[in-house]
């Protein structure tokens, strides 16, 4: 029996279907070892972040039809916090008849027992003709007790992702998350650690710490010492040698306290993603974002003068409802002020059942000229950065082979910057110290340095 599950979204979501496909191998389902072979079971994980990524769930879900129609005993569930938004799921029960399964964010580990009724309530169709479909989308209250009994079956080695926080507090005004995903639920110190230790033991060399705000780890647990900065530096204590980073940070919540503990660490990475998305105090503030301008400056100043060679990305959103051409200009400013290493640029489009959505829209062509411009102006401070780093020797974790040049791997530093050098899949989990010798953009291409020969060979 053989699985497939389709992915949509953010790591978030990348992990969770790692805990999906946990629970499927526990069901007895192996993955799909060819496209060529017809799936027992589909799973579609969805996103409803954003307009795009649901509405190629929505298309993917509406093609495999076809496939179920061929194929009567196919199962088809779908997940994710798409099936969370209000009336998601009588649209998909109305609308996608042949969907068997619906399950929302906290309910994944349901699964199992949902396909054993449908396979149950099948069998018995055949005398009375109803058939089984499941629709669990309310939170579970004990949810984290639930999941710290997942199976988790890890698919991107040598990077583990550990969830350390579930849903968000915040309400940006743009922003779906909060209402699909729930308020914050910390899971405890000791089963982080656990999990943590566990990823190092079984080789992994990085771990990801996940969350939609790691920052305000911590503050849903009774017991004041709980912190995000106190978990860093528990980790950071564990044997073994391997790297820690985390997403996502939110700049209301970074303190110092947190940047000293990445700072005085050995093993928490100096790479940080801190999403501004606006350099307008106007902006920000109907974002909801609970910072301003200053305040964002301060924190990166704050961040380099504990750790001059942190690398730090961003996330930069244009076209926002209220964003005036003056706005704009702010956030241009700032992307120069501050020199991030890379940016992630999202064009907002508006998310039903959000404040933002019900504000006027600016008209799509001013969008498009403003990203154009981010993502230029991005591109030439990510090219510029790049260039500081040939010459010198950085500590590598390969991740894989390079996709796009034979003979060469790829990974990356504890900024977070992507090097590809000469190598081979035998070295994929390894740490090598990589002379840098030429950037291209984001990219940087070096050697090992104990095998400088291959500076000729590459
Ligand atoms: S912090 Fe804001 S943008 Fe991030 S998940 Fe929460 S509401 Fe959404």
């Amino acid at each position: 029996m053989f699985y497939k599950i389709v992915t949509y979204g953010c790591q978030m979501n990348v992990h969770e279907s790692e805990k999906i496909a946990g629970l499927l191998e526990q069901c007895g389902y192996s993955p799909l070892p060819s496209e060529d072979i017809a799936p027992d079971i589909i799973v579609f994980n969805t996103c409803c972040i954003r307009d795009n990524a649901e509405r190629r769930a929505l298309g993917n879900i509406g093609v495999v039809k076809a496939e179920k129609k061929r194929n009567p005993a196919l199962i088809l569930a779908v997940c994710g916090c798409m099936t969370q938004q209000d009336g998601a799921k009588d649209v998909i029960k109305q609308r996608y008849p042949y969907v068997d399964i619906v399950l929302g964010t906290r309910n994944i580990s349901r699964l199992p027992e949902e396909i054993g009724k449908v396979l149950a309530s099948r069998a018995a169709a055949k005398k009375s003709d109803k058939r089984y479909r499941a629709f669990d989308t309310e939170y579970l209250s004990d949810y984290l007790n639930v999941d710290e009994n997942t199976p988790v079956f890890r698919t991107s080695y040598p990077n583990a992702w550990v969830n350390i926080i579930y849903g968000c507090n915040n309400f940006c005004s743009y922003c779906i998350v909060p209402y699909v995903r729930g308020r914050e639920v910390s899971r405890s110190v000791d089963d982080v650690l656990d999990e943590v230790k566990s990823c190092v033991d079984e080789g992994y060399g990085e771990t990801t710490l996940l969350g939609q705000n790691v920052n305000s780890y911590g503050n849903d647990i009774a017991d004041r010492d709980v912190n995000f900065a106190a978990l860093l530096r528990k980790i950071d204590a564990l044997d073994g040698k391997f790297r820690v980073r985390f997403m996502t940070s939110h700049p209301k919540d970074l303190n110092e306290e947190i940047a000293d503990a990445m700072a005085q660490s050995n093993k928490i990475c100096k790479n940080i993603h801190l999403p501004v998305q606006a350099g307008s105090d106007k902006v920000l503030r109907d974002m909801n974002r609970r910072y301003t301008r200053e305040h964002y400056l301060g924190l990166i100043d704050m961040l380099r003068s504990k750790m001059p060679d942190i690398g730090i990305t961003t996330d930069i959103m244009v076209g926002f409802p209220t964003e005036t051409e003056e706005d704009f200009r702010d956030t241009v400013d700032l992307v120069e002020k501050v020199g991030y290493s890379n940016a992630f640029t999202f064009v907002y489009s508006p998310r039903k059942g959000t404040p933002a959505a019900a504000m006027p829209q600016i008209p799509y062509e001013i969008k498009k000229r403003r990203i154009g411009e981010i993502i230029k102006l991005q591109n030439s401070v990510t090219k510029r950065l790049s260039e500081n780093y040939i010459g010198g020797v950085y500590e590598v974790l390969v991740e894989d082979v390079a996709p796009k040049h034979a003979g060469m791997v790829c990974g990356r530093t504890d900024s977070g910057r992507l090097v590809t050098f000469p190598g081979s899949s035998d070295d994929v989990g390894k740490f090598v110290d990589v002379r840098i010798t030429e950037s291209r953009s984001a990219s940087l291409f070096g050697f090992a340095e104990d095998k400088p020969f291959d500076k000729q060979n590459g």
